[in-house]
């Protein structure tokens, strides 16, 4: 039986320590604020918008909520990321994906000025990640080291497999793991053998997006396992990418869904939007 990674609690360390920063940053009377950006009325959309602004709350983070509706114009949506670029109280801009069909998200990621993008997802803040001289991290592959890290597992020189190369999750998630000195292999669709690569990674990373895709025999005795994946079932639970009951026999260490990536990816998003304001402020980190 494998040790639990515990997101939910880890995530909340990080946000005491953030909200503690944002106390300190006030006495100096400087405020931090995060704009969040919601076209449309996604149900799931509109859960992780209203969990990121808790969060704020948690964090002493002014949050300020644009909700648009679904048949807004690129333009409009374009209009609004600029008057947010220049707003001082506005330190993080973060714009909910998926879009509308109408409106391009690389356009409007690309308008968001880089010192505000605290999702990392803006080409300078990618480009930064790829030469390892960066401001912030992508949320959910930066909380996936934390929780990596939080096991003890040291990542220098361990196999590491990504499954999934997504622009948000895998392929950072590949290149922070690389930073860290792992021998790192990422896994598509096109891959082959998938079942051996994983079955050789000491440290496994699942974004993938299906339920239960990795199963106990994908999984090498005493692995770290972290489950990015995020699906809804039929019954309404919420489930990961990994056959979770199965693994756990199995692996050294595994986060549960709920509780484990998720949390840890918000709880990113408030020290990236800290970092921000810190930076803007010409505060020392
Ligand atoms: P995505 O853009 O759909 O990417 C999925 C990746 O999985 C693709 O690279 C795809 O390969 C690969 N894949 C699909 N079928 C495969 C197969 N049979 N074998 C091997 N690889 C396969 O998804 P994403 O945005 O990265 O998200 C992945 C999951 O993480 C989703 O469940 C999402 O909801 C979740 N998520 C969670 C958080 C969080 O905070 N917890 C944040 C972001 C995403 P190809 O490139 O070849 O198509």
């Amino acid at each position: 039986m494998s040790n639990l990674i515990d997101g939910k609690q880890i995530s909340a360390q990080v946000k005491e320590q953030v909200a503690r920063e944002t106390a300190a940053l006030r006495e100096k009377g400087i405020t931090v604020g995060l704009a969040v950006v919601i076209v449309g009325d996604d149900p799931a959309s509109r859960i992780y918008v209203n969990n990121k602004k808790r969060a704020c709350e948690t964090c002493g983070i002014q949050s300020f909520e644009y909700a648009l509706p679904g048949t807004t114009s690129e333009a409009k949506l374009l209009e609004l990321v600029e008057k947010l670029n220049g707003d001082p109280a506005v330190n993080g801009i973060l714009v909910q994906l998926p879009l509308p069909k109408q409106i391009s998200e690389q356009k409007v990621i690309a308008a968001i000025s880089p010192e505000k993008d605290v999702d990392a997802f803006h080409a300078v803040n990618v480009g930064k990640i790829m030469i390892g001289d960066y401001d912030f991290l992508p949320c959910t592959p930066a909380g996936c080291l934390t929780l990596i890290d939080s096991t003890g597992v040291s990542i220098e020189g361990k196999r590491c497999v990504v499954i999934g190369r997504s622009n948000i999750v895998g392929k950072p998630m590949a290149m922070l793991l690389l930073h860290r000195n792992g021998t790192v292999t990422i896994c598509h669709s096109r891959t082959q053998d998938l079942k051996e690569i994983c079955r050789e990674a000491d440290i496994l990373v699942a974004a993938v997006g299906k339920a239960n895709f990795v199963t106990a025999d994908m999984v090498k005795e005493g692995a770290v396992v972290i489950d990015v994946g995020m699906n809804r079932l039929e019954n309404g639970k919420l489930c990961g990418d990994v056959d979770f009951e199965a693994v756990r026999e199995k692996a050294g260490w595994i986060t549960p869904v709920p509780g484990g990536v998720g949390p840890m990816t918000i709880a990113t998003l408030m020290r990236n939007t800290l970092s921000a304001a810190k930076l803007q402020n010409q505060v020392k980190a």
